[in-house]
């Protein structure tokens, strides 16, 4: 049984079934509503630790094969990394030189070559790029709706509107889940339910690090195709993608601590419009469709935490992705269903991302987070 109806519970349920296992997901309001509706569609491999690169080129593979599959929306369109200092330049030509190294063909572009990738760009201060080309965009939407249809047509469960409220235990291990529509009997269970993670540990006493850091972004109205990359201000922990129907997507980094209250901050416009106003003046004649907050549900080393809890045989997390859980899905879905069916996660760094990491005080480095 799967708690959480966002892209990890779904994909985890999809790579379960491929593996012959049919399983049911529980999902309190509707699938894909909790944060996987509110991304920014970003794809990429190029960060800076071995275990999410890892993670990260598996889940590329198979976003080639979920397009197949499942017809959903997925292309290789790159990530632009915009620089203007000269200690970010240094730190991202060592970034480079690590992910080349891992297979990833990140290089740096002069100014002339980001001219070519995004035409109505004005370049102002800065100094150089770094171009990603495995990188890419997906529709959440897509990849929500194909594989819920999938799953139900093949005998899987995904229940919309029922709530998990409490774990229970038996003497052996996990018995099943308290939810609003009853009692569900279950020896393993998963939980893929970002923050929420916490509060359901909370009564078995098993304290996780996962804290939810509001998170903001808006949506204009659609323009023709202007660039394919999705592009990063480092320097402002901004970004802006266009969407496939030609909306621009943008975000960007306000001070926020963490809270599950989710408000609103006329900050964030300010921002957001000031940082790319400079770079497509054309953007200030634009109008705003909505804008939305959501959460990143972060751990301390910005990694997830997924795999089995050592003290409860049958209980596994996927939760904790620190703004990177939409791209990670597919990956993370086969990584569970590896576990649950054969052991053994496929990718072995995922190994290194349980959650005895914080016990054993083994915790990881990414840098590379925005946003
Ligand atoms: C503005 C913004 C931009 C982002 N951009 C990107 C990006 O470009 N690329 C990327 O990879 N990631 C991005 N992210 C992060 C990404 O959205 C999340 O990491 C991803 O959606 C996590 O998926 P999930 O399935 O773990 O969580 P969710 O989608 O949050 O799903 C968890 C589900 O669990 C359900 N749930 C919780 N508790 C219970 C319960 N007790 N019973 C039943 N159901 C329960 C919730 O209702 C929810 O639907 C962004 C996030 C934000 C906010």
């Amino acid at each position: 049984m799967i708690i959480g109806g966002g892209s990890v519970g779904l994909m985890i349920s999809y790579y379960l079934l491929k593996k012959g296992v049919k399983s049911i997901v529980i999902e309190r309001k509707y699938p894909g509503s909790g944060n996987t509706y509110k991304c920014a569609t970003g794809i990429r491999a190029s960060f800076t630790s071995k275990e999410h690169i890892a993670l990260m080129k598996r889940s590329i593979e198979l976003w080639s094969e979920l397009r197949d599959e499942l017809g959903v929306f997925y292309e290789r369109s790159g990530y632009l990394w915009l620089l203007s200092r000269e200690e970010d330049l240094r730190t991202f030509k060592t970034y480079v030189s690590f992910q080349n190294e891992l297979g990833i063909p990140t290089k740096i572009i002069d100014l002339s070559e980001v001219k070519c990738l995004a035409p109505t760009i004005v370049i102002k201060d800065l100094l150089a790029a770094v171009y990603d080309p495995l990188a890419g965009k997906a529709s959440p939407f897509d990849l929500i709706l194909q594989s819920w249809r999938l799953l139900v047509e093949k005998g899987c469960k995904v229940l919309a509107g029922v709530e998990a409220k409490k774990i229970l235990l038996s003497k052996k291990g996990i018995l099943g889940v308290e939810t609003s529509a009853g009692f569900i009997e279950s020896s393993t269970v998963v939980l893929a339910t970002a923050y929420d993670t916490v509060k359901l540990l909370e009564p078995l006493n098993i304290s996780v690090p996962i804290e939810p850091v509001p998170k903001h972004a808006f949506i204009t109205e659609a323009y023709r195709d202007l660039f394919k990359p999705l592009i990063i201000d480092w320097t402002t922990s901004s970004y802006i993608v266009q969407t496939p129907h030609g909306n621009f997507l943008v975000g960007s980094e306000i001070p926020e601590r963490p809270s599950d209250k989710l408000l609103n901050r006329l900050e964030f416009l300010r921002k957001a419009s000031k940082v790319w106003t400079k770079y497509f003046p054309w953007m200030k004649e634009a109008y705003l469709l909505r804008y939305w907050t959501g959460y990143y549900d972060m751990t301390p080393d910005h990694h997830p935490i997924i795999g089995p809890l050592d003290d409860l045989e049958g209980l596994y997390i996927a939760a904790g992705f620190s703004g990177h859980g939409f791209m990670m899905s597919p990956s993370v879905g086969e990584v569970i269903a590896d576990w649950i069916a054969e052991g053994r996660p496929r990718v072995p760094e995922a190994l290194n991302l349980s959650m005895s990491r914080f016990k054993k005080g083994k915790l990881i480095k990414e840098i590379a987070v925005f946003g």
